[in-house]
């Protein structure tokens, strides 16, 4: 585990504009399934703008509370597709089936980016990163990546 220490909204969305590019030269073949823990406000909604930004993501993101899951088409990358889920309002994983989320999960293509994702962890393949947010104080967060 590695501990990050973020000091402002903009650090968080450096850090993870740092991070994504981190990962997408794991060269998995597999999805880059990336689970975003932390309460409301934590800053995870904060966390995928600087990925989206780092994958050249031109439509404003907010967390797609109501709608569950936005895509997003992909253009810099060799992946294709971000699938962007917020699970704050569903009860478990099986509320996800409607969505088609297994094929989402197992398409190499995909780059998926899961808010309250401790609701899902079910369905979560066992290679994916862990990325829990804590809030320490108004402009402070702690960043534990897995
Ligand atoms: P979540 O999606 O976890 O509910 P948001 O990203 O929507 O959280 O909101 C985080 C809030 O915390 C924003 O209002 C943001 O400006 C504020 N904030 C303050 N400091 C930080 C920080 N270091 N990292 C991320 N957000 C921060
Ligand atoms: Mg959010």
């Amino acid at each position: 585990m590695i501990k990050y220490i973020t000091k402002s909204p903009t650090e968080t969305r450096k850090l993870a504009e740092v991070l994504i590019k981190k990962f997408l030269k794991y060269n998995t073949e597999k999805a880059i399934i990336i689970a975003l823990e932390g309460e409301l406000g934590a800053g995870k909604t904060t966390f995928v703008k600087g990925l989206a930004k780092a994958l050249k993501i031109k439509a404003k993101v907010k967390s797609p509370t109501f709608t569950l899951i936005k895509s997003h088409k992909l253009q810099a990358t060799s992946y294709k597709f971000l699938y962007h889920l917020d699970c704050y309002r569903i009860k478990d994983h099986r509320d996800l089936t409607i969505l088609g989320i297994k094929e989402i999960l197992n398409d190499p293509k995909n780059i998926v980016i899961i808010e309250w994702s401790d609701r899902v962890k079910k369905i979560l393949p066992k290679n994916h990163i862990k990325i829990h947010i804590d809030h320490i104080n108004k402009n402070t967060r702690k960043i534990c990546v897995n």
